[in-house]
């Protein structure tokens, strides 16, 4: 197995004002390229914790990458710390001299002469091989020392991505014999990991060493990834795939998708095959379920729109819930749902619709009623199903497990799935 590390720098990672995406795409591109990444790794803009950071992490993996630093301002000093780590001088390069000017004449359209600082950025040391970076002015450079590749890349997402994509993975790929890692995934809803892991645990027992089991939890659902890796990719495949046809009959009952989708993709596979429409009448979702479904390409095909009545007056007016309802039951309440889908399917002229009403806190709870007690409704025109549910989670997190739990009410109702599973 090649291993990676990765090394990202900056303060602005440490403190928290950037978040570190960098390495997550990093390391999935490098996981399908067959390339496991180790460690990972974030640092401030110390010249000592730099130099430590690539003399420990040189110790474990085959490849060092690091990302960040490199920019024109005396804060990032990557290169001079790179150029000194590998014993090297700073050279001008013609070739990227040449590609900063055309950028600020024809890209960023400053005009005036270069400015000393962005001169020195065509500056690389003289040990490294220069690493073209289309989308920006700071090189991208690969060195090697001691059988060791250590890859520097700009710290801007969408520069280190084209580094990534047109210059890196394909010299790794001729540097390296690399292996096959192949994944499936079963997306399941419904049911808690240490269920989940007690229902398949001969199963997991029994997985030969070569396949690892992950379980992956997230809002109302688990993603169970299975993963193997070796050179031999036909042999792999037929024992990753027996494997996973036992683990997604074992979990039928709670399989939302044998691939890595969310429900609000699925629910769009389902009403598309169908040839059917949906909307939404959302009150503690705010019409977040509305955002999850439209956030997937081509879902106007099947989503109509929503209707997000907050105020009783909208759920009174727009959505046809009745004074005497909000009255007797109150607007968190199976009646008050009821109402309220069929208020939209009829509004909207739709096949299919869920509605949500729920007290998502911090406030606003009652001993009856507390905060996270939510009431959901899905179904069509001539039936409808009504689920309760008590969260105990923070406001942001209520209102996630209440779009997920109706998004899996809806999807269950359509394949007419009893709704105890
Ligand atoms: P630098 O190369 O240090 O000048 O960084 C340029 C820009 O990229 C800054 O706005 C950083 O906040 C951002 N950046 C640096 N490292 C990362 C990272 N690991 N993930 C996401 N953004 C980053
Ligand atoms: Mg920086």
């Amino acid at each position: 197995m090649v291993n990676a590390s990765i090394i990202t720098i900056g303060d602005e990672l440490l403190i928290g004002q950037t978040i570190d995406t960098n390495s997550a795409w990093m390391a999935q591109e490098l996981n399908k390229a067959g390339i496991w990444v180790k460690h990972r790794v974030a640092v401030g803009d110390v010249w000592d914790d730099i130099w430590d950071a690539l003399d420990e992490e040189s110790q474990r993996a085959d490849i060092i990458f690091i990302t960040g630093g490199l920019g024109p301002t005396a804060d990032d000093i990557t290169k001079p710390l790179l150029c000194k780590y590998f014993n090297g001088k700073l050279v001008l390069d013609e070739k990227v001299l040449t590609h900063i000017k055309s950028l600020f004449e024809k890209v960023f359209r400053r005009p005036g002469p270069l400015l000393e600082r962005n001169i020195k950025q065509a500056e690389v040391p003289d040990t490294c091989t220069v690493l073209h970076n289309e989308r920006g002015t700071a090189p991208g450079m690969w060195f090697e020392k001691d059988k060791k590749v250590f890859i520097s890349l700009p710290g801007v997402p969408h520069e280190m991505k084209g580094l990534m994509l047109q210059e890196v993975l394909p010299r790794l790929k001729t540097h390296f014999t690399l292996p096959f890692i192949l994944h499936r995934t079963a997306f399941t809803a419904g049911m808690g990991e240490s269920m989940i892991a007690e229902m398949i645990k001969d199963f997991e027992s029994l997985l030969p060493p070569s396949i690892k089991l992950a379980y992956l939890p997230n809002y109302g659902m688990v993603r169970l990834r299975l993963t193997t890796s070796g050179f031999d990719k036909e042999k792999l495949e037929s024992s990753l795939q027996a494997e996973f046809e036992k683990l997604k009959f074992l979990v039928r009952d709670i399989l939302v998708a044998d691939e890595d989708k969310g429900l609000e993709e699925m629910l769009g596979i389902l009403l598309q095959a169908k040839g059917k429409t949906m909307a939404t009448a959302e009150s503690c979702t705010g019409g977040y379920i509305a955002h999850l479904i439209t956030s997937i390409p081509g879902s106007s095909a099947y989503f109509k729109g929503s209707i997000v009545s907050y105020a009783n007056e909208v759920k009174q007016n727009l959505l046809g819930v009745s004074t005497e309802t909000l009255q007797s039951a109150g607007a968190v309440s199976e009646e008050t749902v009821k109402q309220m889908l069929n208020g939209v399917i009829h509004a909207l002229h739709v096949d299919y619709a869920v509605a949500t009403s729920g007290i998502m806190g911090p406030d606003g709870g009652t001993p009856e009623k507390p905060v996270g007690t939510v009431w959901v409704a899905a179904g069509s025109k001539e039936k409808l199903v009504t689920k309760q549910f008590h969260f105990r989670f923070n406001r942001e997190r209520n209102i996630e497990m209440t779009a997920q739990n109706a998004m899996n009410l809806l999807r269950k109702f359509i394949l007419d799935v009893p709704e105890q599973l």
